[in-house]
């Protein structure tokens, strides 16, 4: 029924942020090298998300937002070799639940574009030709409108500004790690934030925290074949001023996944506060730090909005990212 969908979506859709999250999650599943996010006040009129990934076929399209349709995954085995964000198919039948859904999308094989709009179950209501590219744009108008509690949550100011610093906090996070893909932030026309297209995760640091803070970075970059896994990490040098600084600047993920890693902080506030020698550290503020392991060896299945993930050898893997800090950060004098 329309309520069960609405409760299901709720799990999903719980935030302008959580909508931009699944759009942008799309736009790089589909292989885009260019992602532009809109905001129009603050996310609540609109939010649209622009790229020129594949698009979305012609077959696909009646399914794309019905519950559990995904071209992504075939069957509960290729959850070990998941490649993609996206598997459940929810997310964009959940923003249809919950906003007005205009859909225009352009393979590499159609001649022209296609806008298709959205009804409150995922069907397409109508679809009329459009002069995009390539490409895919999904826009959600009036986000919640059928929600009036959640609604009203965004009827403060402050809440507002909020979460588009949230917004913006979360495609610095996707740009960060795909430093390959340009990102543009806008809202209400103007441009909040952007990143071209750059090499290396160095650069795409370098673009967010300026050459001064890079300055005061280590490197690192090593592997565990016991454990199978993998780490790139730039961490403030033992010596450096930054180290003082309490803002939160961290980037944490687990395969490209953007992750709340408590246990890594701590591991971090441990190593830094040791040789410090008094309590100043309280948060390392710049850090950035991607994990990556065999999807064998993750589950990202926990919640719906995935920001948890959970690497099955989690204790051996923080012990091994507490020696690593100590022995390229700290290194013992021979
Ligand atoms: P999932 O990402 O888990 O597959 P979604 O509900 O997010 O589920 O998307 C459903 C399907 O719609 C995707 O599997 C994909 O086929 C298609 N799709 C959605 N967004 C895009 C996009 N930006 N580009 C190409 N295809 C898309
Ligand atoms: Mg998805």
């Amino acid at each position: 029924s329309s309520t069960v969908r609405l409760l299901t979506s709720s799990q999903v859709i719980t935030s302008v942020v959580s909508v931009i999250k699944e759009l942008i999650e799309n736009s790089l599943d589909a292989g885009s090298s260019s992602i532009e996010v809109r905001l129009e006040s603050h996310g609540l009129d609109r939010i649209e998300v622009v790229d020129n990934g594949c698009g979305v076929t012609a077959e696909d399209v009646a399914f794309m937002a019905q519950s559990h349709f995904t071209s992504k995954i075939s069957g509960v085995s290729d959850l070990d070799s998941l490649a993609t964000y996206g598997f459940r198919g929810e997310a964009l039948g959940s923003l249809c639940a919950v906003s007005d859904v205009n859909v225009t999308t352009k393979t590499g094989k159609d001649d022209v574009a296609m806008t298709y709009s959205m009804d409150r179950k995922g069907c397409v209501l109508n679809a009329k030709p459009s002069h995009l590219p390539k490409g895919t744009t999904v826009s959600a108008c009036h986000l919640f409108k059928n929600l009036p509690v959640r609604r009203q949550f965004y009827s403060n100011k402050k809440k507002l500004r909020e979460e588009t610093k949230r917004v913006e906090d979360l495609v610095k996070q996707f740009a960060v790690i795909h430093p390959d893909v340009r990102f543009v932030l806008r809202a209400d026309k103007s441009v909040v934030w952007q990143k071209s297209a750059v090499c290396s995760h160095y650069q795409a640091l370098l673009h967010v925290w300026g050459s001064s803070v890079m300055a005061q970075l280590l490197h690192i970059q090593e592997k565990n074949q016991d454990l199978l896994v993998e780490i790139e990490m730039f961490l403030p040098k033992a010596d450096a001023a930054i180290v003082q600084m309490k803002t939160e600047q961290g980037f944490y993920f687990v395969n490209h996944r953007p992750v709340f890693m408590k246990d890594v902080e701590k591991v971090l506030k441990q190593a830094y506060s040791a040789v410090t020698s008094d309590d100043r550290v309280k948060k390392i503020s710049y850090a950035f730090l991607h994990v990556q392991v065999s999807p064998k060896e993750i589950d990202v299945n926990l919640e719906p909005n995935k920001t948890n993930v959970l690497l099955h050898k989690k204790d051996e893997i923080n012990e091994w990212i507490s020696q690593l800090i100590q022995s390229s950060v700290f290194p013992r004098p021979e």
